[in-house]
């Protein structure tokens, strides 16, 4: 027998994490994603609607809660495996600070790299698996709801009405829009270029082999508040970068994480900027020589009150995107879906009456951490930029000695080594206390 039916609107990392999870749960989940349409003659050959993008951070925080979802060996395996050491440089390449990323405690991971699109056909596999229905071509423009269902409205011109509705479009959601209408629009702080290449390329007789001095690195110029993230991806024979500039964008269309056509030159341009703000030779041929640059904005999402309303709950990026300074949109999105399926786990009868309880006590868990997530990613957006050579010598003292001390004892961050569960029998243990008979 089909279980409650739930529309996910956005088959990203977030979604179709969820729709695995409900899945899992008896539940009958099924995708909608915007991309991936009918493609015409001129779009051949059809790339897989995930084929886009640069890397993603997977730190310990994500592994956890994927392990706790069952599904850790899957992207361990297709990972370059744990990247034990981060270096903060300035931008030629100086001034090393490091940060030991290696585990320190039973359960805890160090971080490790991988492609946004490996990660996502790996996950889409699993969707596959699952038999999840998935449509693609469907871009929502509108969800409205009842006491007792809930009905997406597509650009087609065609509707779905499910029992339950999970809003994964990311930070422009359009089912945020629909159903908070009162939230507060995501404010436009920067812009960027993601982009990948093919580690050990060689582009020419004078160029040495394509590759990073740093595998993971951070080269940072407080100044004029450019910055670059450098990552190995070996598993994918790829090395991938994000150059973040603290300005308006050229272009204020959001570019929808549309890849540069005229990549050639679109590059060459970065390459010569890049150089300019002293970027070592590895990083210039890098971006010179990248397979795929992508224009991005940053946006950070003011803090929403609430992640759910009604039969429509918010996981991922739309309901708490910020910048990516932390590295932590996707680990976000897996500890979302770890706790609604820990929450599942403790509601089995969910969908015929405890789904209020269970949508409640997940804003209770996930609020207060993305919250805090927000705050340190809009916190290191600051730190990024400083107004003088004196306070830039400052900061980076403050950031060694913090760094030194947390490496030399091992001590927790807040943000890597955080395991949901912990979270979630809190908040089960108060449920229960509060709905226990008073004693005599
Ligand atoms: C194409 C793309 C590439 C990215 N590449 C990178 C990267 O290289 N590195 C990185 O750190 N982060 C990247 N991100 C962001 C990163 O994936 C997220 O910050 C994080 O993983 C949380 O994922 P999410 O599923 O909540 O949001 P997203 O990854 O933004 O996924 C949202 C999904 O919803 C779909 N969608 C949006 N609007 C609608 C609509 N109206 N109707 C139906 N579907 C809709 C989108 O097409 C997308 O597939 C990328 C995002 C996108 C959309």
């Amino acid at each position: 027998m089909l279980g409650k039916t739930v529309t996910v609107i956005g088959a990203g990392p977030a979604g179709a994490l969820a729709a695995l999870t409900l899945k899992k749960h008896g539940l009958s989940p099924a995708l909608y994603e915007n991309r991936g349409g009918s493609p015409t003659p001129a779009d051949l050959p059809v790339k897989p609607f995930w084929d886009v993008g640069g890397s993603v951070n997977l730190h310990g925080n994500g592994l956890r809660a994927l392990e706790r979802l069952g599904l850790l060996d899957q992207f361990l395996a297709n990972s370059g495996g744990f990247a034990s050491k981060l270096v903060f440089m300035l931008m030629d390449g100086s001034d090393p600070i490091f940060r030991n990323q290696k585990a320190s405690r039973a359960g805890e991971y160090p971080p490790i790299q991988i492609l946004r699109n490996t990660y996502h056909r790996v996950l889409m596999s699993e969707v596959e698996k699952a038999e999840i229905p998935v449509f693609l071509g469907k871009k929502l423009v509108v969800a409205t709801q009842t006491e007792f269902n809930v009905t997406a409205t597509f650009a087609d011109g065609t509707s779905v009405t499910s029992d339950f509705l999970v809003g994964a479009d990311g930070i422009n959601s359009t089912v945020r829009t629909s159903i908070f209408p009162e939230a507060k629009h995501p404010i436009r702080a920067g812009a960027g270029f993601v982009g990948v290449f093919e580690l050990g390329f060689t582009p020419g007789s004078n160029v040495p082999p394509l590759g990073f001095d740093n595998p993971v690195g951070v080269y940072g110029d407080p100044l004029s508040g450019n910055s670059l993230y450098t990552v190995h991806c070996p598993e994918d024979n790829a090395g991938a970068f994000v150059l973040m500039q603290m300005r308006q964008p050229e272009d204020e269309e959001d570019p929808d994480w549309l890849p540069y056509e005229d990549l050639p030159k679109e590059a060459n341009r970065l390459a010569d900027n890049v150089a300019e703000w002293g970027a070592p030779p590895s990083v210039t041929n890098a971006v010179r020589y990248a397979k795929r640059i992508t224009p991005i904005h940053m946006f950070d999402l003011p803090d929403m009150k609430a992640l759910h309303k009604g039969r429509v709950l918010l996981v991922g990026d739309s309901g708490h995107g910020t910048f990516p300074t932390q590295g932590q949109g996707l680990c976000q999105a897996i500890e979302d879906c770890a706790v609604l399926h820990n929450l599942l786990v403790a509601f089995p009868d969910f969908a015929n009456g405890a789904y209020p309880d269970v949508f409640r006590l997940y804003d209770e868990i996930r609020l207060p951490r993305v919250h805090f997530i927000a705050e340190s990613s809009r916190a290191v957006m600051t730190h990024m930029h400083a107004s003088s050579r004196v306070k830039m010598r400052l900061g980076r003292f403050i950031f060694r000695l913090i760094l030194g001390v947390r490496n030399t004892f091992g001590l927790n961050d807040a943000i890597l080594a955080y395991n949901c569960e912990d979270d979630v029998s809190k908040a089960l243990e108060r449920y229960r206390r509060e709905r226990a008979p008073a004693s005599k």
